[in-house]
């Protein structure tokens, strides 16, 4: 009886371990496809930058030569999106070493119009469509510069990609008394109420054939909400399909 008593335990035990390694296993196996998913996502965030790099060696080729005005400008923006996409690299690698909160932050103060105009002309130059600008006076922002700018420039890129051509797309910014607001506007396809909760999330996107058409990652809200929350600011976002989406960010100053 004893030793019956003492097989059945060790089986016991047995089949407890094999259950803990394929958890272990089953977690492995999720994270490293999660890692994989991570890799090509962030390569789709590299295309907007390169086709703006593309669009001005373009120009640099056909009218570099006879307009040196034309070339300082192209080889200026060059230079400039360059950079843009430095940052960018950075924070993907950031983002994918950091937990969420954990971002550090190069906090300076600047006018917000400017930054603004810079995601407008970029978003006419690589989709051709236009960003209504509304901005009351000057209103000065202590953030990370090029991260708010790589937040505003993921909330237009999904505005303009997700409205037909003859709606419209806006950036409203003010001061209220919790700080700075911004709100991206489209009137767009809009977001189902069941999808909303989870567009945050990290790979996450509502109509994957849709957004992979349109060259989406999934991975676009997932750092602009990682942006807002090392700035210990609020994000919200409001849908209704077919008929837009609005953004509303608080920055707190
Ligand atoms: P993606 O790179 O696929 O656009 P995001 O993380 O930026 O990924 O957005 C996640 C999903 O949320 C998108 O796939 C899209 O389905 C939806 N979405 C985001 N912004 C909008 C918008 N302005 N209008 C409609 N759907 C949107």
């Amino acid at each position: 009886l004893t030793r019956r008593v003492t097989v059945e335990e060790t089986d016991d035990e047995l089949s407890r371990l094999a259950q803990t390694f394929n958890h272990m296993i089953e977690r492995l196996q999720r994270a490293f496809e999660r890692q994989k998913r991570f890799v090509s996502d962030a390569s789709h965030e590299l295309r907007t930058p390169i086709a703006v790099i593309q669009g001005y060696t373009d120009l640099i080729g056909r009218w570099g030569k006879n307009d040196p005005a034309v070339l300082r400008e192209a080889v200026e923006s060059v230079k400039s999106e360059t950079e843009g996409m430095q940052a960018l690299v950075e924070r993907l690698l950031f983002l994918a070493r950091s937990s969420d909160g954990n971002m550090q932050l190069r906090l300076e103060c600047f006018n917000l119009r400017i930054v603004l105009r810079e995601v407008a002309d970029e978003t006419r130059f690589v989709f051709g469509r236009s960003v209504d600008i509304r901005i009351p006076g000057t209103i000065m922002l202590t953030a990370d510069r090029a991260l708010v700018k790589q937040m505003l420039r993921a909330l237009t890129d999904n505005a303009v990609k997700y409205t037909p051509e003859e709606g419209s797309v806006s950036i409203e910014a003010c001061q209220s008394p919790d700080g700075v607001s911004l709100t991206v506007r489209d009137t767009g396809i809009g977001i189902p109420p069941e999808d909303l909760p989870h567009v945050f999330d990290r790979f996450y996107r509502v109509d994957k054939a849709r957004s992979r058409a349109q060259g989406g990652s999934g991975l676009g809200l997932a750092i602009v909400h990682g942006i807002v929350e090392a700035h210990h600011g609020t994000i919200k976002m409001a849908s209704v399909p077919g008929h837009g989406t609005s953004v509303h960010i608080v920055f707190p100053q």
